[in-house]
């Protein structure tokens, strides 16, 4: 069977340097092992995403050189491809898990929240942020429900979780470290990390290749895995780009949008070559198309540790000066 790998943008903003170069390292990974590639547009808290966006992150996906096997506006087996009309899937494996008995109702406000947070630990139950509404009887939720609506929560079971990510290695989370997941707000949207598992188990996807910072959701999302019965894929969280004060670029505004960039007039082959270089996929920056890049591709050359990008080399893609190594202060 091919490799499924996928790139999940939300599109609540301009798709920047640092997620076209998760995009292409997630593209990379399926084009050098003749895998398919599915792009999903994760807009699944609608207020916060705009169809002008997803559109327009597909524009600088292609302007880059980066194609998809499935996608919003190529289709596929498996569409829809954006969240926001796959609800109906979302509500099946939520009534699935509510009848096995993996959810309750919480009626906690923020503040009780807090409360528990902040509370002395393991006096009821190990797992140190599981909420007074785990333990309600069916009574008591008939009469909490007349006066409030409740978000519902996934029971988080009191169990470690071991998995290897293909980059940062071993993780272990012991048990009880884990919050009981909100799978359902109030307002009857559903959760990223329900939906995230929903999609890709769904969409067949293999390998998921993103930035570390949802590293963190990654245990989270096996235990719901484990709960449906379905096979978890193989997980590679690569590092964040940061500026030489080591803040994430994302974090920083304007010149760093790829759409910026294009209306700059640099050329695709700069941005690509600056991605290059900086994953270590190439030792020189200079102008590269993503196409040259697949019979070089491996996750081994990707640094572990974050990834500094300092101003000289961000430049780059501005002036398109081709530099040696020597030249470049990192
Ligand atoms: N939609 C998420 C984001 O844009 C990515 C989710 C994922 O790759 O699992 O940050």
């Amino acid at each position: 069977m091919a490799r499924r790998g996928r790139f999940a943008p939300t599109p609540s903003g301009q798709l920047h340097i640092g997620n076209a170069y998760t995009a292409l390292l997630a593209w990379l990974q399926m084009r050098s092992a003749d895998g398919l590639f599915v792009l999903r547009m994760e807009d699944i808290d609608k207020p916060r995403c705009k169809p002008e966006l997803a559109d327009l992150v597909m524009e600088d996906l292609r302007w880059l050189g980066i194609d998809w096997d499935e996608g919003p506006d190529v289709g596929g087996p498996v569409g829809p491809y954006t969240q926001s009309q796959r609800e109906d899937l979302y509500q099946a494996v939520f009534e699935k898990l509510l009848r096995d008995g993996w959810i309750y109702p919480c009626f906690c406000s923020r503040a009780d929240r807090m409360a528990i947070a902040s509370a002395p630990h393991g006096l009821s139950s190990t797992n140190m942020f599981a909420c007074r509404c785990r333990t309600l009887t069916s009574q008591q939720r008939v009469e909490k429900s007349a006066v409030k609506v409740p978000c519902y929560r996934f029971r988080m079971p009191d169990a470690p979780v071991h998995f290897v990510d293909a980059i940062a290695g071993p993780q272990l989370v012991p048990a009880g470290h884990s919050r009981d997941l909100i799978l359902k707000r109030a307002d009857g949207v559903f959760g990223y990390q329900l939906a995230v598992v929903v999609d890709d188990a769904t969409m067949g996807i293999t390998d998921v290749l993103r930035g570390w910072d949802l590293l963190d959701s990654t245990p989270l999302q096996q235990m719901l895995y484990k709960a449906l019965g379905w096979e978890a894929p193989q997980f590679a969280h690569v590092p964040l780009l940061c500026d030489s004060d080591g803040r994430r670029l994302s974090k920083r505004s304007g010149s760093i949008a790829i759409a910026s960039m294009r209306k700059a007039g640099v050329a695709p082959e700069q941005v690509i070559g600056l991605l290059a270089f900086i994953s270590g996929l190439h030792d020189r920056l200079e102008p590269m198309k993503a196409v040259d890049l697949i019979s070089v591709f491996t996750l081994d050359k990707v640094p572990r540790g974050v990834i500094k990008v300092s101003e000289d080399v961000l430049q780059f893609v501005f002036t398109g000066a081709e530099r040696s190594p020597s030249k470049i202060k990192q």
